[in-house]
């Protein structure tokens, strides 16, 4: 593909992009005839793999009915049915769904639906989110308020919201130096003490990853941490949102990150893997309760996008999540994320930069530090994840950063391969990224020489 100049922004201006000709099951391939195994899914959203056809045939059926129905006016079968899906896919059902495009727009909207039931029941004071340091919720600038993600928020300080926040269940270097074993959930008691702090009058939510992704790389929370959680949010009356942006739909070998820790959020944030990239589709889900208020109130959710519930993307929706049960892909996700974990952790065997290896399912992550003992991170200025990633890149092998580190001070990379990967595949995965990491290691030592 020529470009005599360039008209598209992309992430790195003046930076050559190779462009994708098509892809197949885990695979990608640019026009140059080059092959990647796509170990990240893109962006953690690739879930059932690329080039699957019964969804091109779902979309294109339902583009050949109606493609675009404006939210104000109708509703549509397959928003419809989305909406009882998805409630019947969680453990205790009666889930209410607002669909949107993107996670942003997701989170966003959920912090808005939590805002609004306080509202609707006379108590306006109730208007702050409170968050974890480590923490992505999107790029809007609501979504942004809510995200602890310091890179992604430093150019934007000025016009965020000054929503709090707390520390994160981040055992690998706990942020409040405490131990495992002793600590008694301090980072839970955190969310107690900011609530006091604050008070409760002035909380509407408090929204956390079950699993944290971009900002930690599949950050697991010990045993017991959502339900002091759930218990601390139910005694100061304040929603919990769960954003499952990254772990939902399957990812993590649940059909949803949160089903890991038996505990109910009041509001669900989905994207990415709800429809596996195939066309842009979000939700924002509300529990029946929290919707109450809002159904005696106003009876109408004040939100709304062009494109929200737009029927061609609620059936590819449907389309990916038949896929999913027809391949029973949240098995496979269990069973490939455990084979992945065990060679993952054969890594850190032989790599002295690998400092953790963590996950879920096929959410899984390799945090990399200068010092396995002190656990000490490289200099930032070594660019260590970004090595790792362009590195892999050229040997033809996807993987997405994640900024290690309670405030991004850290190197991890996120491994989440589609849930279709196979072990023949896997190993692919694992051989290309140990050479990655093999040559990254000699050049970091090369250059302290
Ligand atoms: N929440 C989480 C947990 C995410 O991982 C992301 C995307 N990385 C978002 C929200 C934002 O989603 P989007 O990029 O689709 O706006």
């Amino acid at each position: 593909m020529e470009r005599e100049r360039e008209h598209l922004i992309k992430p790195v201006l003046g930076r050559h992009y190779p462009a994708i000709a098509y892809g197949k099951g885990v695979f990608l391939y640019d026009d140059a005839g080059k092959k990647y195994l796509d170990a990240s899914s893109g962006a953690v959203t690739a879930s059932i793999g690329h080039g699957v056809q019964e969804i091109a045939e779902a979309m294109q059926e339902q583009a050949g009915k109606v493609s675009f129905v404006y939210r104000s006016q109708f509703t549509s079968e397959p928003a419809e049915q989305l909406a009882k899906k998805l409630s019947d896919l969680t453990p205790g059902g009666d889930y209410w769904s607002f669909f949107v495009n993107s996670g942003s727009e997701a989170t966003e909207t959920a912090m808005k639906i939590a805002i609004q039931h306080w509202q609707e029941q006379g108590r306006p004071s109730k208007h702050r989110i409170i968050s974890r340091r480590m923490s992505y919720h999107g790029i809007t600038l609501g979504a942004l308020s809510m995200s602890g993600h310091v890179l992604r928020r430093r150019r934007f300080v000025p016009l965020l919201e000054d929503f709090p926040v707390v520390a994160p269940p981040y055992c690998y270097r706990c942020p409040l130096r405490q131990t495992p074993a002793a600590c008694g959930l301090a980072c839970a008691d955190d969310l107690d003490a900011a609530v006091k702090r604050i008070g409760a009058e002035h909380i509407a939510a408090f929204i956390a990853e079950p699993i944290i992704g971009a900002a930690g790389g599949a950050v697991v929370p010990p045993d017991g941490y959502y339900e002091k959680i759930k218990a601390i949010c139910e005694r100061h009356e304040i929603l919990f949102i769960a954003d499952e942006v990254m772990t939902g739909i399957a990812r993590t070998g649940e059909m949803f990150g949160m089903q890991h820790f038996g505990v109910e959020p009041d509001l669900i944030a989905l994207g990415k893997g709800m429809s596996a990239g195939y066309t842009p589709m979000a939700a924002a889900m509300a529990k029946d309760h929290v919707m109450a208020p809002i159904l005696q109130g106003s009876r109408s959710v004040m939100s709304g996008h062009t494109y929200s519930a737009n029927p061609q993307s609620a059936a590819v929706s449907l389309a990916v999540l038949a896929y999913i049960d027809k391949h029973g892909l949240v098995q496979a996700a269990q069973n490939q994320g455990a084979l992945l974990l065990e060679r993952l952790r054969q890594l850190a065997d032989r790599h002295v930069i690998i400092g953790d290896v963590r996950g879920e399912g096929l959410l899984t992550a390799i945090e990399f530090v200068a010092d396995r003992q002190s656990k000490h991170p490289f200099p930032p200025e070594l660019g260590v994840t970004n090595k790792i990633i362009d590195l892999a890149f050229q040997k033809g092998l996807l993987v997405y950063p994640a900024a290690g580190g309670v405030d991004g001070d850290g190197d991890a990379i996120i491994i989440a391969p589609p849930l279709t990967i196979t072990d023949e595949e896997l190993e692919l995965l694992v051989g290309l990224l140990d050479e990655t990491i093999r040559e990254v290691t000699q050049e970091l030592t090369a250059e302290r020489e």
